[in-house]
């Protein structure tokens, strides 16, 4: 059997072995962009990408035969997941490839930083020999504080370990209460975490709960002398915080793989500083983590061409190809329900009860409880949770779920309703939704009634009732040029009223602001979905 494989981006030669071994010969045409990307994936069944060529709704459809399209590393961002899962194309990554090469990267900078290893060598090709005034700390014993103990954090702290390092962690969605211990890693609340940590390294996903997670106020809090090391995602780290503390020396140094902008400016003031040690976003690039990734992405698209297994599936299992029709929206509306529930909640959650309503009951809830957990854990990790993993990691961050159908519904052909729950007595969010035609809805979030396509940036406000409150939202958007698509409106008739406004993009963070700071104001929300 010869499927047809098309390989669109620069891959390790080493991948094209895997599929000869298999019995595939795929076709190797990489570049190609708009109309004669669209022609050659005509007769595909599987097509395999690193992040330069975009899988669009338009490409899926122009390939009726695609089964497979397979990411060589992490991120999806370049494949239109809804497309592929509504016409039940399977997406693959290769979670695992580059993990240990960026954790070695933060240990090489955490010795790099203990030691001036990079000013040091400046100072050597410019003619001076003064090893006194590059005098550097031992790392045994000093204390190595890991923020977010995902795939690369906990390589970081296994290494950190190693070298006779005490290893404290952060990672508020992995143990329920502060003081718990992972794999001798103690793990504590961020401030006490920074107070106490010599080196700190920060291994989080970029997300709204995560942008500036250390900012002034948490850099006032550091060891004075500590020493930072980003190399996560530009924007988890406030740059300009960073500088101010190492300015007033409450930070002894610093090291960047990545920036709010890359590459950074020439001008930036990190760039100027003797303690601060700055690389191009080289976390994952070794010859070992691309070749891993190749092989990877070879082998798991041998093993579903051939023998119909799906590892490292990040959208839809395979179900039965007469139901996938029918039940592929509900699937969607399960997993947006779980983003907004995890961006509505901001922090961990560790109870959902999740009910299946009405005709579509008949697939089981098995499917939409997977398809929620994806969309809930995704929010906090970075990109490896699928439908295969997203039971264990979730029982291994504490998430409790418990499940129910019911016959009963309003809309009769299908409802999911969710409520969820952090720690007892803590913070809840409950959230309806429904298909029509094939379109999800959110029919309702808090008891608010709703008919909210769960669909790009969704501003929600709490505010006093009273008029003129929108005219005012509306007036910063439309200064910053965001248009409002769509506005539902929660109940009116005591307390604060809500608004659920559906933006044509993004509002920079200087326009929430300026909405948070309107007088009638008490909350606002962004929600991308
Ligand atoms: P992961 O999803 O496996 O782990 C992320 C961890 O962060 C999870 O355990 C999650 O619970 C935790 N987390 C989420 N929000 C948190 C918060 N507010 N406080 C503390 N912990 C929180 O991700 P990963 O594969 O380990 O990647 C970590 C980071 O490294 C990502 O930002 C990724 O983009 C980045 N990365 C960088 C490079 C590079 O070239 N420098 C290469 C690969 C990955």
């Amino acid at each position: 059997m010869n499927a047809r494989v098309l390989i669109l981006d620069e891959l390790s030669p080493a991948a094209l072995d895997v599929f000869a071994r298999r019995g595939l010969a795929p076709e190797v045409k990489t570049g190609l962009k708009d109309e004669r990307l669209l022609e050659a994936v005509g007769d595909a069944e599987a097509l395999v990408v690193r992040s330069a060529t975009r899988i669009t709704r338009a490409v899926i459809e122009a390939a009726p035969r695609l089964r497979v399209v397979g990411r060589a590393g992490i991120g999806v961002d370049n494949v239109d997941l809804e497309a592929a899962t509504e016409r039940g194309v399977v997406v693959m990554n290769t979670p695992m490839g580059n993990a240990t090469t960026t954790a070695e990267l933060a240990i090489a900078l955490v010795f790099a930083l203990a030691r001036h290893i990079t000013r040091a060598d400046r100072l050597v090709r410019s003619g001076k020999w003064r090893a006194k005034d590059l005098v550097g700390t031992e790392l045994f014993g000093k204390t190595l504080g890991v923020i977010g103990l995902g795939r690369i954090g906990r390589i970081v702290a296994e290494r950190g370990r190693g070298i006779g390092m005490k290893v404290l962690g952060h990672d508020p969605y992995l143990a329920p209460d502060p003081g718990v211990s992972i794999n001798g890693v103690e793990l504590l609340g961020l401030e006490e975490l920074l107070a106490r940590s010599d080196f700190i390294s920060v291994h989080v996903p970029l997300n709204d709960s995560t942008r500036n997670l250390l900012s002034w106020k948490e850099l006032a809090r550091v060891k004075p002398g500590a020493r930072l090391i980003q190399a996560s995602r530009g924007g988890v780290v406030d740059e300009e915080a960073v500088l101010d503390a190492l300015s007033n020396a409450r930070l002894g140094g610093a090291a960047f793989d990545v920036f709010v902008e890359e590459p950074p400016p020439r001008d930036h003031p990190l760039l100027a500083r003797e303690d601060v040690i700055v690389t191009p976003h080289l976390g994952a690039s070794s010859e070992e983590a691309q070749q891993r990734v190749a092989l990877d992405i070879a082998e798991q698209i041998a093993d579903f061409l051939l023998d119909g297994v799906a590892r490292n599936a990040v959208n839809a299992p395979s179900l039965p190809v007469e139901s996938l029709h029918e039940v592929a929206p509900y699937t969607l509306l399960a997993e947006k329900m779980g983003s907004f529930v995890a961006q509505r909640m901001g922090g961990p959650i560790r109870k959902v009860e999740l009910t299946v309503a009405g005709d579509v009951k008949r697939f089981g809830i098995v499917h939409f409880r997977l398809a929620f957990l994806v969309g809930c854990l995704r929010h906090s990790l970075e990109t490896g949770v699928n439908f295969v993993n997203a039971p264990h990691i979730a029982r291994e961050r504490g998430i409790l779920v418990l499940e129910n159908t019911e016959a009963e519904a309003v809309y009769r052909q299908g409802e999911i309703h969710v409520r969820a729950a952090e720690r007892a007595g803590g913070k809840t969010c409950s959230v309806s939704g429904t298909v029509f035609g094939r379109e999800p809805l959110l029919t309702s979030v808090d008891d608010i009634r709703l008919d909210l396509p769960p669909k790009g940036h969704i501003l929600i406000t709490r505010h006093q009732d009273r008029p003129g409150v929108l005219g005012q939202i509306g007036t910063v958007l439309g200064r910053h040029d965001v248009n409002i698509q769509r506005l539902e409106l929660g109940p009116t008739e005591s307390g604060p009223a809500y608004g659920f406004l559906t933006l044509g993009k993004r509002p920079p963070n200087e326009v929430m602001e300026a909405i948070r700071a309107l007088d009638a104001i008490e909350e606002a929300q962004l929600i991308q979905l």
